[in-house]
């Protein structure tokens, strides 16, 4: 071997080297920095698509504190066959003086019914909230502050949709709703729960006046709206003492909604 060939050996081999090099950098740029062994496993799996999109996207359109749950109609269940059901709903509590008193009156005729609570409540009279839960009632969210939810901005309608009373029931105050304020309760994980008789117990119309609205009005699977917050509701309390019984008597039972 000729010194002249040894050196022509030695550059090529040097140059082929370094051609090595660039092509494995020239690759390393084209290619995701898998290992060699990954190559067969490619195949099954679906080439990540630009990998900061997946996780913003759900996370933009929902906070992430709130649970996803299908909507679903609290009464359906319990509203089956040809039982006569009626949901007795009472909102703007848990008062301290009204509630207690409601609660006796629902279980010395074994009915339940649907407290929709206010945040502002709930704090301000703790326990109150337990007491109804463990006679077997439940509880919906009526916003915490019970502001009108269709003329406020976005950021309070959110808060007092969000921050409110826990549960998968929310009645917004008044009513008043709009798709808006439909959007945040179903994004909130709830759904919204309004009423069929209204015996306008909050006017204080007269105890007589209260029965004789909900036994001309209710009829089989209806939602009926008293109040055991925002006044003195003594008219509230004796009305259903007195309309529980005759509704008993016509065949209805009492049961409360799955909030
Ligand atoms: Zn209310």
């Amino acid at each position: 071997m000729s010194r002249k060939f040894a050196a022509f050996v030695a550059t090529a081999m040097a140059l082929a080297v370094v051609a090595g090099s660039l092509l494995v950098l020239a690759l390393g740029h084209q290619r995701p920095p898998r290992p060699a062994a990954a190559t067969t496993t490619q195949t099954t799996t679906p080439p990540s698509p630009t990998p900061t999109e997946t996780p913003t996207a759900p996370i933009s359109s929902a906070p992430p504190s709130t649970p996803r749950k299908p909507a679903v109609d609290p009464t359906a269940a319990l509203a089956t066959g040809n039982k006569k059901v009626l949901f007795f709903s009472f909102d703007d509590g848990p008062d301290p003086v009204w509630t207690p008193k409601i609660l006796q009156v629902l279980a010395e005729h074994g009915a339940h019914a649907t407290f929709f609570e206010l945040g502002a409540m709930q704090a301000a009279h703790p326990g109150l909230r337990e007491q109804v839960l463990a006679a077997g009632n439940t509880i919906g969210s009526h916003s915490i502050s019970h502001p009108q939810l269709t003329a406020v901005s976005a950021a309070k309608r959110h808060h007092e949709i969000f921050d409110g009373p826990q549960s998968t029931c929310f009645r917004p105050p008044y009513g008043a709703s709009n798709p808006q304020v439909r959007a945040d309760i179903k994004a909130a994980g709830m759904v919204e729960v309004l009423w069929d008789v209204d015996p306008r117990d909050w006017a204080r119309p007269g105890t007589d006046a209260i029965v004789h609205n909900i036994l001309t009005h209710a009829h089989n699977h209806n939602i009926i709206l008293m109040h055991d917050g925002g006044g003195n509701r003594a008219q509230t309390v004796a009305a259903l003492d007195k309309v529980l019984p005759l509704l008993k008597a016509q065949g209805y039972s009492f049961p409360a909604m799955n909030c």
